[in-house]
């Protein structure tokens, strides 16, 4: 055995930095955090390279004493608590001292600084922990914090870090978050020196940046106030989301299991989706929960989980005018979506069941439509048996197959302006040229803003509505092109109109057995449904 040591102050300030500092979007989270608590009224965010070469935050607040400069490096050091009682009363997002301190020992951190009541303020340099350089000087009230070089002194840790648009896409993401908790606040969001995104100065215009300008179209509000708990937010009806969506407690940007289950239950979504956007606030005495459970602070723990399940479930059932059923305490659950979307991956459904089929494939005989049923079912026969097909699956199908083999763009005659909210147009832009391949053909317009100018050759016709069909892309967030082909297929096979007769059915079904033999949809659904001669012999008893 060798002996036990004390690990140098060096070592443990780094270890302990990489609890609290994951990535960039963590120190922006942070600075931010701490400019709140400061009161201020503006706070501005740069971010060059999504964070890895330099964060600088500004604000407006009280800023820090010119005798407490250092010590607010120091670990533990926190103007915000001072004694255990006051965690049950925490009013601050910060509490625990480590930001700072945890920051500066993996980065270069410049920190400017003027109390409200002092005239003289400090400017701070500290590298991986160590203080470099110090002098005071008139600057003006507030802090601004600039971090260069994140992790330049723990190599393998840089290295984990992703590219600088997925980094960027974080930050964006937390900064939205502290947009929608402090509607009264401005904030500024810089990429590099061009600025990205301002927030309004009231909820409502805060709502429209995070969701863009049609946010109210599909949202609900949320308000209800029990004894112990208000609930309050804007909720999407389900199948419009695209990801966004915020959860805070006192006003803190939180992960929560128990608050998105009391949602999708509310909503009847099925377990493991989450296809709703929006932000639900609570707001609890302090007492009633633990906010150090997390180093980062991203969870809260409730001391009655299941007063905070129910009001929560019963404010999202009640903006949206839900009833429970009436027979006595059992919860409907009936989905109002096809079971395709619900249970089925897309690879598995797709994909692996093809694959099954394929394994025992016998050689097709050519089929022959024979009626069309008065729900709009066909009937079609080869030598084996008879086939029920759904023809809006079989659409749906021809579509895919059509957008999959024929890659081409139609140029627009003229380009189309689309508007997104700032996290679906920043998802866009790192997407543009899977876009491409799919057909889509987007330049960027400045802001959120895309000129659309070409779009794929099968749906060319179609007259969709160009700017839903892209965002139907990115509902789960990620983009890859057998989703998106899918998807699209999904969105525009309605629009290709109904098949009216069997001479209209023959030829679909024989050009899409000219991509090959199909069995579903793209999403998993059967197409057709096969009945053997020789089951019907049976039942018939033949
Ligand atoms: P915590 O926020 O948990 O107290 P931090 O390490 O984040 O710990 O900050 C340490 C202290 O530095 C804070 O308690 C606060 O007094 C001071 N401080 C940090 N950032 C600011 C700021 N932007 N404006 C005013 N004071 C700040
Ligand atoms: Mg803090």
């Amino acid at each position: 055995m060798r002996r036990i040591l004390k690990l140098p102050q060096e070592v443990v300030a780094k270890i302990a930095a990489g609890e609290v500092v994951e990535r960039p979007a963590s120190v922006v989270k942070e600075l931010v955090e701490n400019a709140l608590d400061a009161f201020s009224k503006e706070i501005r965010i740069y971010a060059k390279e999504g964070g890895k070469d330099l964060i600088k935050v500004s604000d407006d607040g009280v800023g820090i004493p010119a005798s407490d400069v250092e010590l607010a490096f120091e670990r533990h050091a926190t103007s915000k608590i001072s004694a255990l009682d006051d965690l049950t009363k925490l009013e601050t997002l910060g509490f625990r001292g480590e930001a700072l301190p945890s920051i500066a020992a993996v980065s270069k951190v410049e920190l400017i600084t003027k109390a409200q009541e002092e005239d003289i303020g400090t400017r701070i340099i500290i590298e991986g922990g160590k203080k470099v350089f110090k002098e005071n000087g008139f600057f003006r009230q507030g802090t601004t914090i600039t971090v260069r070089s994140l992790f330049y002194n723990l190599p393998l840790r840089r290295k984990l870090l992703k590219s600088s648009s997925t980094e960027w896409n974080r930050i964006l993401k937390i900064v939205l978050a502290y947009i929608l908790a402090f509607p009264e606040v401005r904030f500024y969001l810089y990429k590099g020196e061009e600025l990205f995104l301002s927030s309004g100065t009231s909820l409502e215009e805060s709502l429209k940046r995070v969701f863009g300008g049609d946010f109210l179209k599909n949202m609900r509000q949320i308000s209800f106030a029990q004894e112990k708990y208000s609930v309050s937010g804007f909720v999407s009806a389900w199948g419009e989301g695209s990801g966004e969506f915020f959860i805070f407690v006192n006003n803190r940007p939180v992960k929560s299991d128990i608050i998105k289950k009391a949602v999708a239950e509310a909503l009847s979504i099925p377990p493991g989706r989450f296809p709703v956007r929006g932000f639900i606030k609570i707001n609890v005495n302090p007492s009633l929960i633990d906010q150090n459970v997390h180093p980062a602070k991203l969870e809260v723990r409730f001391f009655e989980p299941g007063a905070v399940y129910s009001a929560v479930y019963n404010a999202i059932r009640r903006a949206f005018s839900i009833r429970e059923p009436s027979f006595g305490g059992f919860r409907s659950s009936v989905p109002k979506f096809s079971d395709e979307e619900s249970s089925l991956s897309f690879k598995e459904s797709l994909f692996e069941y093809e694959c099954k089929i394929k394994g025992e494939e016998k050689k097709r005989s050519p089929i022959r439509v024979l009626a069309r049923t008065s729900k709009g079912y066909f009937l079609a026969e080869t030598e084996d048996g008879i086939w029920i097909i759904d023809p809006h699956a079989l659409l749906e199908r021809l579509l895919f197959e059509r957008l999959r083999n024929t890659r081409v763009t139609v140029q627009l005659i003229a380009p189309i302006v689309l508007h997104y909210d700032s996290y679906l147009s920043s998802v866009i832009k790192d997407k543009i040229e899977v876009l491409k391949e799919v057909g889509f053909e987007l330049e960027e317009f400045g802001g959120n803003a895309f000129l659309l100018r070409g779009v794929p050759s099968p749906l060319s016709n179609l007259r969709l509505n160009w700017g839903e069909a892209i965002k139907s892309l990115f509902k789960e967030g990620s983009l890859d092109l057998i989703k998106a082909w899918a998807d699209l297929a999904c969105h525009a096979a309605p629009k290709l109109g109904d098949i009216a007769t069997p001479e209209d059915m023959q030829r679909l079904l024989n050009e899409l057995y000219g991509f090959g033999d199909f069995d579903l949809c793209p999403h998993g659904r059967p197409i057709r449904y096969f009945l053997s001669y020789r089951e019907i012999a049976k039942w018939l008893g033949r």
